[in-house]
């Protein structure tokens, strides 16, 4: 039997930033998608919200640490099984060398526009939530900047066949 894991987005800091909260809802849902592919028959996700194990996306001021990282654009937090993953504001400050954040959504922008890809940074921040810890931060490290967990993710559309494999064997070597 898998586990269950819901999800559910929290539209208003979406709204705000000017972003259409569908789009941001189906790069998301894209995002569990890749995820429920790689752990599959261990982990399934369910859209809604409940009180235990519940992952809710946001976009939200102030809650970005960029103290652990200025380049940081998006992070999870573990609420004991409930997690929220914050996205900085779309045309917030980001650091000095990008001054505004510009968040990427669909094919096209993620393809030709230059940011960040929500479903790129989905992929990565949901890979927190089950531990997955940056390879290149690792002893010995690894780098693999096509890694959907590197510390500066790739802006991936899908974790990749090559990844699937290994993310899903460690998965069950950390929760057997
Ligand atoms: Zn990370």
């Amino acid at each position: 039997m898998s586990d269950v894991v819901n999800w559910i987005v929290v539209e208003p800091g979406f709204t705000k930033a000017g972003l259409n909260p569908f789009r941001v809802r189906s790069e998301i849902a894209k995002g569990i998608n890749e995820w429920a592919k790689t752990l599959k028959g261990l982990v399934e996700f369910r859209e809604g919200y409940t009180q235990r194990g519940c992952i809710a996306f946001q976009m939200s001021y102030g809650v970005i640490n960029a103290n652990a990282d200025p380049d940081r654009v998006a992070q999870c937090d573990d609420f004991k099984n409930n997690w929220v993953i914050t996205f900085l504001p779309h045309g917030a400050p980001a650091n000095k060398v990008r001054p505004k954040q510009k968040w990427l959504l669909g094919w096209w922008q993620d393809t030709f526009g230059s940011g960040d890809s929500i479903l790129a940074a989905t992929i990565h921040e949901v890979g927190h939530v089950f531990d997955f810890k940056h390879p290149d931060e690792q002893d010995p490290p690894v780098f693999d900047p096509q890694h959907p967990m590197h510390s500066q993710f790739p802006d991936c559309r899908n974790i990749g066949r090559r990844y699937r494999q290994s993310l899903r064997e460690e998965f069950i070597r950390r929760y057997p």
